[in-house]
């Protein structure tokens, strides 16, 4: 499913505020906002590293850019509508300054192309995922007045060798991108049209920019992929090769300090090996968030999601088996195309039988040049799919409140991660299972481990405090 699948609702559309520690001014200045996944909020760094080599500075304020940038989601019809009215703020804008240059990019911009440039005639230049190296050549094009576009996906572009710029950071914590695109073809995502062949990123590079993070301060990376399990980089020099198991065990050996976290899992590639090296070092954290996206195995066919409702059942069991305190979160949709009452009930059977941490839930929305959408009618009306909906989301409220009321009287270790936003004598942090926690802030501060006794919860959080 969608890389990092960390979808965080209240991050959509953030602005982008000044992370460089660049000495002298910049000549321009770009605004940019990031929609989607927690890869796009990724790419977002990048883009940022790469505009600041080319001296333009990050602005708060779309009042004071030159250069406007909109970084898109297309997983869903929702998501793009969510762009085209935003595009509609910058208007007055660029009626002020005619020479504001405004850009597309992303998903979006991906699966447009240039019909973007027809549709929306305040954008200027649309850029795809794989084609951010470009984007100051494309700026220069459009200071001439022209239009400029660039959607050329690519079979090796991992951006390695750009060090990104962190994104509103909190020097805690930390999106590492492992790889890019996803070779998996599920019928209902746009991705493999919109990112492109799957490729993974250098080894080293990954290490040695975990590293640095780690000397920088922060003491938690989330290593980030379409489907981290099947990570596979070719090592030529050293004649050896590096799957993700590997991967985590180099990163985790970096400092026991460092925590490590990782998105998104697939069930059919997900493996043994993963697992005990989760087990094996503590500061990997007991978190898998493992997309089932249905419990009938008609839908997974029909949806090329390649496992049955009994291979995803068994993962779980091994997940708990291996590591039996392990928090799990899903990714589910209702509603596909030709979904029955009895395929729902297998979905809501499913997560019945798992209890699901987390849980993402969606109505299917088709996505033009898919699979299904090329095959299957979308036949199954709103309101059904709007009712499905409801009852799976009704049903996980009880089990994720259930998964909370059961931490209740247990420690954890917390790594800190700021000041709460509901009280500034509390902390936050989260614990190995990716759960919330506040706890009164005493002497503590962020980027420190403490152990936190829970004395209560709340839906979403637990509330403690500090033991040791
Ligand atoms: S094609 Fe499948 S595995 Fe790949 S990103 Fe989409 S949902 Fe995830």
């Amino acid at each position: 499913m969608v890389a990092g699948k960390i979808h965080d609702e209240k991050r959509q559309g953030e602005a982008f505020l000044p992370g460089s520690k660049r000495s002298h001014s910049y000549d321009r200045h770009f605004y940019i906002e990031s929609y989607g996944c927690a890869m796009n909020f990724a790419d977002t760094e990048v883009i940022a590293s790469i505009l600041d080599q080319n001296n333009f500075g990050a602005t708060p304020d779309f009042q004071k850019a030159d250069l406007i940038l909109i970084n898109t989601c297309s997983i869903r019809e929702k998501a793009e509508e969510r762009i085209r009215k935003r595009l509609k703020d910058f208007t007055s804008a660029k009626k002020r300054n005619p020479s504001l240059i405004i850009g597309i990019l992303g998903c979006m911009a991906e699966r447009l192309k240039s019909n973007l440039l027809e549709e929306e005639k305040l954008v200027d230049i649309v850029v795809g995922p794989d084609a951010y190296r470009t984007l100051p050549q494309l700026i220069q094009e459009a200071e001439t007045g022209q239009k400029a576009v660039n959607v050329l996906l690519s079979r090796d572009e991992t951006y390695a060798d750009i060090s990104p710029i962190r994104l509103n950071s909190n020097g805690v914590n930390a999106f590492v991108s492992i790889m890019r695109g996803c070779n998996n073809m599920c019928s209902f995502c746009v991705v493999p049209f919109t990112r492109g062949r799957e490729r993974s990123r250098s080894a080293y590079s990954i290490f040695a920019e975990c590293e640095a993070l780690f000397n920088e301060g922060y003491r938690e990376v989330t290593l980030l992929g379409q489907n981290v399990d099947s990570y596979y980089w070719r090592d030529e020099e050293n004649n050896s090769n590096v799957n993700f198991a590997q991967l985590l065990e180099k990163v985790a050996l970096i400092s026991p300090l460092l925590r490590v976290r990782f998105s998104t899992s697939h069930p059919k590639d997900i493996t043994d090996e993963v697992l005990f090296t989760i087990k094996k070092y503590e500061n990997i954290c007991n978190y898998i968030h493992l997309p089932v996206q249905s419990g009938s195995t008609r839908l997974l066919q029909l949806m090329n999601r390649t496992y049955s409702r009994e291979w995803y059942l068994a993962k779980v069991g091994r997940i708990k088996e291996i590591i039996p305190d392990c928090g799990i979160s899903t990714d589910i949709i209702c509603g596909f195309c030709t979904e029955t009452e009895e395929d729902h009930k297998e979905s809501l059977s499913l997560m019945e039988y798992c209890q699901f941490d987390l849980a993402y839930m969606y109505f299917y929305s088709e996505r033009p040049g898919t699979l299904a959408a090329r095959r299957f009618e979308d036949d199954i009306p709103l309101e059904v799919k709007k009712r499905r909906l409801q009852e799976m989301v009704d049903l996980h409220r009880g089990h994720s409140l259930k998964s909370m009321q059961k931490d209740v009287g247990k420690t954890f270790k917390v790594l800190i991660e700021g000041t709460s936003k509901k009280n500034e004598d509390e902390l936050f942090g989260r614990n190995d299972q990716n759960k919330v926690i506040v706890f009164p802030k005493l002497n503590h501060k962020k980027g420190d481990y403490v152990m936190v006794k829970v004395h209560d919860c709340t839906a979403g959080t637990l509330i403690g405090n500090v033991i040791s």
